[in-house]
């Protein structure tokens, strides 16, 4: 593959004598030295002997020997521009599939970086691939990348998938098939999401040649009858370009090919066209010096030619999701045909062409090349990957493409060979619920990989799963709960409970609300009554004290949430005259002794490097979430939330004794809490006027907790009011809303 795209994609013509490996492999060592890296040859060569003695005897479908097939892998790998240890692993790629070489005599002789991509490429050479639906391919595909530990291993199947499809004429028509549409539905679109056109191209036109070759070759045939006519067409239209280009100044590189076949026959297929009513088959591309001079040639070029409207496309200011980035526009030529043209920089064009491979291929801009290695550098690039995906469609895919790649997930397979995406840390009981609710409940036995193992097993990327059941199946064990990953399973494992054993479950949730109030210190007298507990029943929804216990007996609802409804239940049958935001704090305060033994996060807030500590929110400034907060160590009493914008933040002694209390917090993902916070109305005093804010406030919902309002003299009246919000965007709507109020001057939060 050279930097010049050729004007058609060549299919290389196949070999009629048996290739001879070590005439392929000095070609490689050539290549590798004019390429100007600083490999250490000999280890290469010492990989290639290797490879050739451990397959020797086999032979590929042409009659070569089987080591031809590493060497070209190898060649692709040296193409795309892979390290030493890619080179390595690739002339090694099939040993550990195919012959008696294992991981560790890998790792003995060139390291175990190696030997873990072999094993990686090995892993997904083992994946049985059968044609299904999209969705399902889409697991597949993050299934593959999960397996490929190191980004390399995908990049080392790339090539070895891109040399068998370049080879598959001599496979039986039936493997020709089913390796082109694993091609087509798994590795092109693989070699999409990394941003590698160049090999996506061609993996897709090698598939379409088996999976339709009457289409293939029309389009072919068209092509090929066509050329005279189409080279005529785009000489004279590169020339007009480079010389206008040249007149005005422009350094760049022109270059103009014929569109790749699959798209020619994508667009045919969508657009429900003829070939002959496709136009545009030819695409030229302008490669710059600088961002600048991208916007210049556009300029130019649509000076020079009418652009089609709607077809203008700049991805340098909006970065396609892998990392993809030019200008398009589409022009009609000087005969009324249409062409398009593609303007970038050279970095843009080996990100174009190699992808998360040109990492290794070359430096920024000026295209020389250069190899880095070390870790620190591959994290950057594919960092910068990560960072700079906007569009939605392929960001789920490679948001998660680090070197632990979809850290939270994991792919495994059912016996019939469907991907199931579970909860990284998943067992074989999340994989039956996963299934059915039935496999789950009369699960009695688990096999991973074929082996019987326990219930608690952690599953591993790639593993076959299978579930015995039975019908005399005693049904899930609360035990379970203690390990099961999903909270799929959870539910349905409680429902199970809920379902099977009601009267087990009464007894035990009755039991275990007299522990809980008795452990609070709560009357079991008072609160069992059913003046304080009808109320709070039906608050939960509940109708009978049977339907409460079991669900608590089950786990449906929380004994915790029972009891502390109870007791403030029975609290608030007492008179109590405190304010409301001290209620709250008390409540609060009560929730996180609470969560404090349950050892759950609590309020909805992290505090960095503190586990489980108590949270208090500062009267000052009643934080909500979604604003910016700080933490102050309080002595005694766990950390204070503050915001930001708090004077008492803001004006804080900073002296070093005293800064030190201040930390880091943050609102957890998940709030489940409503806020109390206080806000204040500045206003003229007139009639009616805490009326119409009251009247606003219903109408918006508002949960307020108190409501004072004072004349302050000069006509002016200061309003007070407390309120409980679920976060930030809820109290701002409600306070533009009061602002709408007539009278009213400002609306502040209580603290800044
Ligand atoms: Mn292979």
């Amino acid at each position: 593959m050279s930097d010049q795209p050729s004007p058609i994609m060549e299919i290389p013509v196949q070999p009629n004598t048996p290739l001879d490996p070590d005439v392929m492999f000095a070609a490689l060592e050539e290549k590798l030295s004019q390429q100007g890296h600083t490999m250490d040859i000999g280890r290469i060569r010492a990989a290639y002997e290797v490879a050739k003695t451990a397959h020797s005897g086999q032979k590929r479908k042409d009659g070569s020997p089987y080591v031809t097939h590493c060497v070209a892998a190898a060649d692709i790998a040296a193409d795309i521009g892979l390290d030493e240890d890619s080179i390595v692993a690739a002339l090694l790629h099939d040993v550990i599939e195919d012959t008696n070489l294992k991981h560790e005599d890998i790792a003995r002789q060139f390291g175990s970086q190696v030997a873990d991509i072999v094993e990686g490429v090995t892993k997904l050479t083992r994946v049985q691939y059968t044609s299904k639906e999209d969705e399902q391919m889409e697991n597949l595909r993050k299934m593959l990348m999960a397996m490929a530990k190191d980004i390399r291993v995908i990049l080392i199947k790339i090539a070895d998938r891109l040399h068998n499809m370049r080879t598959m004429d001599y496979q039986s028509p039936e493997k020709q098939r089913t390796k082109s549409l694993e091609t087509m539905e798994i590795y092109a679109p693989i070699a999409h999401r990394l941003g590698m056109q160049r090999a996506k191209w061609e993996l897709e036109d090698l598939s379409l040649r088996y999976l339709d070759p009457q289409g293939y070759a029309e389009i072919m045939d068209t092509l090929n009858r066509r050329m005279p006519e189409l080279e005529a067409f785009m000489d004279r239209m590169k020339e007009q370009i480079c010389q206008r280009l040249e007149k005005e100044g422009v350094h760049a590189s022109i270059f103009c090919r014929i569109k790749h076949v699959y798209s020619i026959y994508r667009k045919m297929y969508t657009q429900k066209l003829d070939i002959n009513g496709i136009f545009d088959l030819c695409a030229f591309r302008v490669i710059v010096d600088s961002i600048p001079d991208c916007y210049n040639v556009l300029g130019i070029i649509h000076d020079m030619f009418k652009p089609v409207p709607g077809r203008f496309k700049d991805y340098i200011s909006t970065p396609k999701p892998n990392m993809y980035q030019s200008v398009h526009t589409t022009v009609i030529g000087s005969e009324g045909i249409p062409f398009e043209v593609q303007i970038r920089t050279w970095e843009m064009h080996y990100t174009a062409e190699y992808g998360i491979a040109a990492h290794w291929k070359y430096k920024m801009g000026d295209g020389s090349s250069a190899v880095r290695s070390g870790d620190e550098d591959k994290f950057a690039w594919i960092r910068r990957l990560l960072e700079t995906q906007s569009e939605s469609d392929a960001s789920d895919f490679v948001h998660d493409l680090k070197i632990d790649m979809f850290s939270d997930e994991v792919f495994v397979f059912s016996p019939k060979g469907d991907v199931i995406n579970l909860s990284a840390g998943a067992t074989p009981v999340d994989f039956a619920y996963s299934i059915h609710s039935d496999i789950g409940n009369h699960m009695v036995g688990a096999k991973v990989n074929g082996r019987i193992v326990p219930y608690d097993t952690v599953l591993q990327n790639g593993d076959i799963v299978e579930i015995r059941t039975s019908k005399s199946a005693p049904g899930p064990s609360r035990d379970w709960l203690n390990f099961v990953k999903s909270s799929s399973a959870r539910t349905k494992i409680k429902q199970w409970y809920k379902k099977e054993r009601r009267e087990e479950n009464i007894l035990r949730g009755r039991s275990m609300l007299e522990d809980e109030l008795r452990h609070m210190g709560v009357s079991l007298e008072e609160a069992l009554n059913p003046d304080i507990l009808h109320p709070v029943m039906k608050k939960l929804s509940f109708n009978e004290d049977d339907d409460l216990y079991a669900a608590i007996g089950y786990g449906g609802i929380t004994v915790v949430r029972v009891a502390n409804r109870l007791r403030d239940e029975v609290k608030s049958a007492r008179p109590d005259h405190r304010n409301p935001i001290d209620k709250m704090n008390d409540a609060a305060e009560r929730r996180e002794q609470q969560a404090k033994r349950d050892g759950k996060a609590i309020h909805g807030i992290l505090v960095e490097g503190l586990d489980n500590c108590l949270i208090k929110f500062s009267r000052c400034c009643t934080p909500v979430p979604g604003d910016d907060i700080i933490g102050f160590i309080t002595r005694g009493q766990g950390v204070s939330i503050h915001r930001k914008d708090c004077q008492n933040y803001r004006r804080r002694d900073t002296s070093p004794e005293n800064e030190g209390r201040w930390i880091a917090v943050d609102w957890a993902n998940t709030i489940t809490d409503v806020y109390v916070t206080t806000i204040t109305i500045s206003s003229r005093d007139r009639n009616g006027l805490v009326m119409d804010i009251a009247t606003v406030l219903n109408s918006v919902n508002a949960k307020v907790r108190n409501l004072s309002s004072r004349a302050v003299g000069f006509g002016q009246a200061v309003t007070v009011v407390s309120l409980e919000v679920k976060d930030i965007t809820e109290l701002r709507y409600i306070m533009n809303r009061i602002a709408g109020v007539a009278g009213v001057s400002s609306v502040m939060r209580n603290g800044s």
